[in-house]
């Protein structure tokens, strides 16, 4: 093997073992930690969450005083993610065990754990029972991915600090004061992020993406008061609630018709799903003489990419108005 193939070989594979055993740390704080450090007792609450922009919250508000672990970390998909070797044992380490629910997390062998644990909390649950109404539907499906307006998000700080008080009651002042600033760190986003949108033209606020994980974002950032109960006809996607790679022909059509109407000259890919639908879109539209293109950047969706939740939503406000703006 040659020097610079060694070189390479030795790079990929350090950086494969660093994945590996970093897997479940939080990309943001910089608190690397082995998942052996995690399954350590050190006095502080062990908090799994299912997915990181729980995990997020639960750090910005457990500060020091807990040690969080993410299960489905990096570029998975939770919703079709399956309990694997290991995962047990944090099940049973963790003294609270944090999900979204709302069908989520839909895995059989997952759903049935996170349900039945008698530490577990579902978020979804908890701002679906406070705020039923602002829980939205496509064809009778709830629609899972809450965190995609800040807003609603925010709801989920008050039942994690809840949570933490309770296991924690030394900690209780400490957790709802960073709850407080963490709410108004996100109120402030949240208004900057429909400032960020709105600065788009109205008639060219349409998003396309892989699939059906924006229809919160477009109810908050992308319409318009006026729009009333017409905002879902600023988003389209060719996948689903879960993203399942199936693309039937009339789904092809169904999207190119929405893309002529709107005049959309962009479609959007989403970090962690498979590229292929919005490809074959943009192929067939091509074809038709639609002068279309996928976005050079990803959006983050299901994932949350290397940032916190915040600046995953920033991110996606951003990537999303310089596109659109400049296919004025
Ligand atoms: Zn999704």
């Amino acid at each position: 093997m040659k020097k610079w193939c060694l070189k390479i070989f030795g790079t990929l594979l350090i950086g494969s073992i660093l994945l590996g055993v970093f897997a479940g740390c939080s990309g943001k704080t910089g608190r690397a930690k082995r998942f052996g450090e995690w399954m350590e007792p050190n006095g502080k609450v062990k908090v799994l969450s299912t997915i990181a922009q729980i995990g997020d919250l639960v750090e910005e508000i457990g500060g020091d005083r807990i040690d969080g672990w993410v299960l489905i970390h990096g570029d998975l998909d939770p919703h079709s993610y399956e309990l694997v070797k290991g995962d047990d044992e944090k099940f049973s380490r963790a003294d609270l065990i944090i999900y979204n629910g709302l069908g989520l997390e839909h895995g059989a062998s997952i759903s049935s754990n996170l349900e039945n644990h008698p530490k577990s909390l579902s978020i979804g649950e908890e701002i679906q029972k406070a705020s039923p109404q602002k829980i939205l539907h496509k064809k009778r499906s709830v629609d899972p991915h809450i965190w995609m307006d800040i807003s609603l998000w925010k709801e989920a700080v008050d039942p994690i600090a809840d949570r933490l008080s309770q296991i924690d009651p030394a900690g209780q002042e400490i957790y709802y004061q960073r709850a407080d600033q963490l709410k108004n760190k996100m109120d402030e986003a949240h208004r900057e992020l429909f400032a960020t949108l709105h600065r788009i033209p109205p008639e060219k606020r349409y998003l396309v993406t892989s699939h059906d994980a924006f229809h919160y974002f477009t109810k908050s950032y992308l319409a318009d008061p006026s729009d009333g109960d017409t905002w879902m006809e600023r988003f389209a996607a060719p996948e689903g609630l879960a993203p399942d790679g199936q693309l039937n022909p009339n789904d092809i059509a169904e999207i190119i018709s929405f893309l002529k109407k709107k005049k959309i000259t962009v479609l959007f890919p989403e970090s962690n799903v498979s590229r292929d639908s919005i490809k074959k879109i943009v192929s067939a539209g091509r074809e038709m003489g639609l002068e279309i293109s996928i976005c050079s950047e990803v959006l983050y969706g299901d994932a949350m990419g290397k940032g916190g939740y915040l600046d995953m939503m920033k991110h996606n406000g951003e990537v999303i108005s310089r596109y659109l703006e400049e296919n004025r």
